[in-house]
Order: structure tokens, then sequence, then C-alpha cells
């Protein structure tokens, strides 16, 4: 048996004066980090003769009866007794939200009744979010303007709950100046393309006005990875936790991680960023269309390191295209390789993080152009970090076409003095022929690299030049023996175009790659003299040709 009307009404004194009615926390989780970055006070009326009781039982009856801003009050002391509670303790939280109702503008003494508890319990002001639903709200627009006003300045949050739920939801935003906006959950309940669609269209209307988003509603790990896809930076949801009585709510926090209030402003200042910006890097705010093509990417980098928060679609599609299976592996790269003594991309982002302007950076692998991008959207001194948002960028086609068609032609004349050049990337065990005018077999090329190198020297080296060869083009120490000079030569004989061994330069030259070995294996002509000097090392003097 539910409770009715009439019993809500004769026993709602005595829930509040024996703590029958309790605030219930539910946890708000960065999406960025899976922090708890803030709880929401939910009512919750435990009763003796009808058991748990939820707020749709007596929100409506108290609001009937004007005693719905008992309710709100009496919440919100309960809520800043646990932020005090906790304040000093290994599981401190930083911000609370608390939903008042519309009807609660109306009291002459709210804003005052506010301050007054909140200032009682100790609590910032900064740790209390006004959450207000959106209904009604404009009929009085001069009334909630002044109180908005008066909590702003003394430092509050004022957060639009039901976001999207209502019928003037674009009115709101027109109207107020809302921090941050609950993007209702009916959108997550019916999942599908249209309302995804939506939700991605508030999400990028909310950034573009400076308003910070929350999703709720979350329930499964799709809707999770969604709301991360389009940089919404809050969700709350059964997904994470459920609202929780106090003990459980504490419990929950001890075995999770907390955000420190340090990383608050540095992760809200992310949090106002765009994902779904067509011009992500830009400053200020510019006339957006929904789209999420462009590979785009958050980097945290603190002390030389680059650990990637979030990539997109598009942007793991690039990192695929550049030969790496996933994020980690490109890190890995990024920050573990210490060999990479040139890391002009590392550098471009200390540069971004430093001068706080747009840096960019070309470079080439195979026959693909790549542009990385990068610009700071966060930095904090305290924490030591900085986030970057990043895009990379590559030209098959379309832009870089004409300086592409430019640049083959002159590269198609420095080819010319080659006989044959190759690309080699010891670590994939690979190599790219990028030119040949000699007449090799095909089949050295087709069998990974270290079985290419046996296969040349046997079927294309002089016989008493072999030895010397596979020593020459030992891969595995290639790294070594080049650190110093860069590149190493000998000459060779091998086959000509008539199956005739010739002598031959060879040279092998670092390139200085940002993110493997790669080397440059080239094979020229010699000159007479030199063809002379070697023919007669080879049988005077072979030591020194090592
Ligand atoms: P709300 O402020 O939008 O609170 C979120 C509601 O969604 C809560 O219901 C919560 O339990 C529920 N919820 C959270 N995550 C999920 C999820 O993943 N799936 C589903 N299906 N539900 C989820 P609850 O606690 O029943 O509260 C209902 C409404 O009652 C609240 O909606 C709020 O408008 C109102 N309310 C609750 N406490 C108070 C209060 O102290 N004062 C006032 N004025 N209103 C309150
Ligand atoms: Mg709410
Ligand atoms: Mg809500």
């Amino acid at each position: 048996m539910s409770a009715n009307e009439q019993y809500i009404l004769e026993h709602f004194y005595e829930a509040l004066e024996k703590k029958h009615i309790k605030a219930f926390f539910q946890p708000i989780i960065r999406t960025l980090t899976g922090s708890v970055c803030c709880a929401e006070a939910l009512a919750r009326w435990e009763d003796p003769n009808h058991g748990l009781l939820s707020p749709a039982d007596f929100i409506p009856v108290l609001e009937a009866h004007d005693l719905i801003y008992r309710l709100d009050m009496a919440i919100l002391e309960q809520t800043c007794a646990m932020y005090r509670a906790l304040a000093d303790t290994q599981t401190f939280l930083h911000s609370f939200s608390v939903n008042f109702s519309r009807l609660d503008f109306a009291k002459p003494s709210f804003y005052e009744d506010v301050v007054h508890i909140v200032d009682a319990y100790q609590a910032p002001h900064e740790a209390i979010k006004i959450e207000v639903t959106e209904s009604v709200m404009l009929a009085d627009e001069a009334r909630f303007h002044e109180i908005f006003r008066a909590f702003h300045g003394a430092g509050f949050s004022v957060w639009v709950d039901d976001f999207g739920s209502g019928y003037s939801s674009l009115g709101l935003l027109q109207a107020y100046n809302f921090d941050l906006i609950k993007i209702d959950m009916i959108f997550m309940r019916d999942f599908t393309v249209r309302s995804r669609r939506l939700v991605a269209s508030i999400v990028n209307m909310a950034k573009e006005l400076d308003i910070l988003t929350l999703i709720e509603g979350v329930e499964t790990e799709e809707q999770l990875r969604f709301v991360r896809s389009i940089g919404c930076e809050a969700i709350q949801g059964f997904y994470y936790a459920k609202p929780l009585n106090s003990r459980d709510f504490t419990a929950f926090l001890a075995e999770g991680r907390i955000e420190p209030l340090k990383e608050k402003e540095y992760w809200n200042n992310i949090g106002h960023f765009n994902l779904l910006s067509p011009n992500p890097l830009e400053e200020g705010r510019v006339d957006s269309a929904m789209q999420s093509d462009i590979p785009l990417a958050l980097i945290e980098c603190t002390w030389g390191r680059g650990d990637y928060i979030f990539a997109n679609d598009a942007y793991l599609a690039n990192i695929h295209a550049l030969g790496f299976d996933s994020i980690q592996a490109l890190e890995h790269y990024f920050n573990d390789k210490i060999s990479l003594r040139f890391n002009p991309m590392k550098n471009m982002l200390t540069e971004a993080v430093l001068k706080g302007s747009v840096q960019e950076f070309d470079y080439v692998l195979g026959d693909i152009f790549y542009t990385f991008r990068a610009r700071c959207i966060a930095k904090s001194k305290e924490l030591n970090k900085a986030m970057v948002v990043a895009t990379l960028n590559t030209f098959r086609e379309s832009i870089r076409q004409q300086e592409r068609t430019d640049l083959r032609q002159y590269t198609q004349a420095l080819y010319a003095s080659y006989e044959h050049v190759n690309l080699v990337f010891p670590d994939r065990n690979a190599s790219i022929r990028v030119f040949s005018k000699a007449n090799f077999q095909t089949a050295h090329q087709l069998m990974g690299l270290r079985d290419g190198i046996q296969s040349f020297a046997i079927k294309e080296v002089h016989p008493d030049d072999r030895a010397r060869y596979l020593r020459f083009f030992d891969v595995d120490t290639l790294g070594d023996r080049l650190a110093e000079t860069g590149f190493i030569q000998q000459g060779f004989r091998v086959h000509d175009m008539e199956g005739n061994y010739v002598w031959r330069q060879i040279r092998i030259t670092k390139v200085p790659s940002v993110v493997e070995e790669v080397y440059l294996y080239t094979i020229q002509a010699m000159s007479d003299v030199s063809m002379k000097i070697a023919e007669m090392l080879v049988k005077e003097h072979p030591e020194l040709l090592e």
C-alpha cells in the first residue's frame, strides 16, 4: 500500500523531525577520468509503515501544499552536513548539487536561507550547485534573474535540471546564464540515432555558449562510449551508481577515485572544450555545424610525457595508417623510446603548452603527408600538467596535391642519380622500394626485411663480397653503428641490368623519423677511379673495407 496524499501531509513534519526524510547521494562522474567530481542529493522518505518512498510519491503533494520549501532546506542542510563530515577525511568531495523547486524562488528569504545554512556548516559556496528544473522558470523572469545574480555573485553555481524535457529549453538558455545543463535522461532511455543526434547537438550548442554539460541516466557501456565521443564532460547514472544512503555513499567514495579539489578548475576548463567543433583549434567561438570527422585527440602533457586522454574514431584511423595498432603503442613510442633523439612532435607539444598558440608540424611517411596541430586548452602550474587538443590530418589527395606534384618532380630528378632506393623499417621487419632502375629480383622485396637481405646477398652480391655485405647490412646493429655519423657506406659488387657484377656504392642513412627507426638504403654508381681503388683494396687490403 502506498502512502496517500493525506498520509503524507499528516506525517511530513514528524518525518522531518525523526529524520525519516533523508538525503541520498548519487555520484557524478567526470567522463574523461572516471573520477567522482560531484554528487547529487536526492530526497528519500524511509517511512516506518510504507517503506521507502520516492520523490515521485511525496514531492507533488508537498508542492501542492506549500511544504516543499521545508523539504528542500532540510535536504540542503543534510548535504552541507555531509560535505562537512567528509571535509577533513580521505574521502573529501568538493562539490554537491541540490534540487530546489521552482516554488522556492518565490520565497522572499530563499537566497538568505540558503546562504545561512551553507555558512553554518562552513561549506564554501563553490561547493554547492543549485539545481532547478526548467519548468515554468520563465514565468517570473525578473525574480529568477534577481536570485540567479545573487547566487552567482556569492560563488554558487546554478544548474538547469532535466534539460530538453520541457517546452522552453532554448528560451531558458537565452534568458539565463546557467553554469551547467543536465541533459534529461529521456534521451538515453530511447537511445535512437535521432535522440543521439539531439544530445550531440545540445552538447555542441552548450559548449558554444560556454556552458558545461552532464548527461543523466547513463546505464550502459554503449551509452558511456557515446557520451565520451561527443565530449560531454560529466555523467550521472546507474552505470556508475544509484543514489546511495550516507553509509553506502561514503563506502563508494572510499573505493573509487575522487577528483581532488585542486584538479577541479583544470577539468572544468577542459570541459568547456567542444569536441564537436569544426574548428577545434580556433580560439573563441565559431559558427559550427554538427560533425566530428576531424581526427581529434586530447593529450595530457606532464613532465615531457604525452598521455592520450581521448581520441575520436577519425584520429584512431589515422594512427592505424601510421602503423600503430593502438593508442598505447603510439604512447609507448612517444614516451618510452629514448633512442629517438629527434622528436619534433614532442617538442611541438611542449611549445604548444609554453606559448599557448596553435602549433603545427608536417611530416611524411610512405606516400602520406601528416599534419599534426596542437593547442593547449588548460594548464595547471600546481598540478604540473596541461591538456592539449590535437588534430592529426593526413593528406593523400586534396589540399596538398599541387605541392606533392611539384615535390615528386624534384624527387624524380634526385632519384635519377641512384640505381636503387629503399626505405628500411627494422622494427616492422619491412622495407619499401621507393625507386629502382636496377634489375634486381622482386622476390627479395616480398620476403620481409631480414630474409630479403639474405636473399639479396645470395642472388645479387658477388660471392667474395657477400659476408661483408651481410655484416654491413646487419639491421640489428644499424642503430649503434649509425649513432655517430648518421650514415655508413661501402663499395660492393652487385648485379647490373645484364647480370654482370659491377662495383656500386651502397649507403645507409638514418632518417630522422618521428615515430620509429627508419633508414634510407641507396645504391649508386661509382666513378672509374673509385672502382679501381675498391678493386685494389679487395685484393691487397680487404681489412680497410670494413
Ligand atoms: P532529478 O533531479 O532529475 O534526479 C535524477 C533522478 O533520476 C533521480 O530520481 C535518480 O534516482 C534517477 N536516476 C539517476 N540515474 C539514473 C539512471 O541511470 N537510470 C534511471 N532510470 N534513473 C536514474 P529520484 O531520486 O526518484 O528523483 C526524481 C526527481 O525528484 C528528481 O529528478 C528531482 O527533480 C526530484 N527531487 C528529488 N529530490 C528532491 C529534493 O530534495 N527537492 C526537490 N525539490 N526535488 C527533488
Ligand atoms: Mg536533479
Ligand atoms: Mg534530472
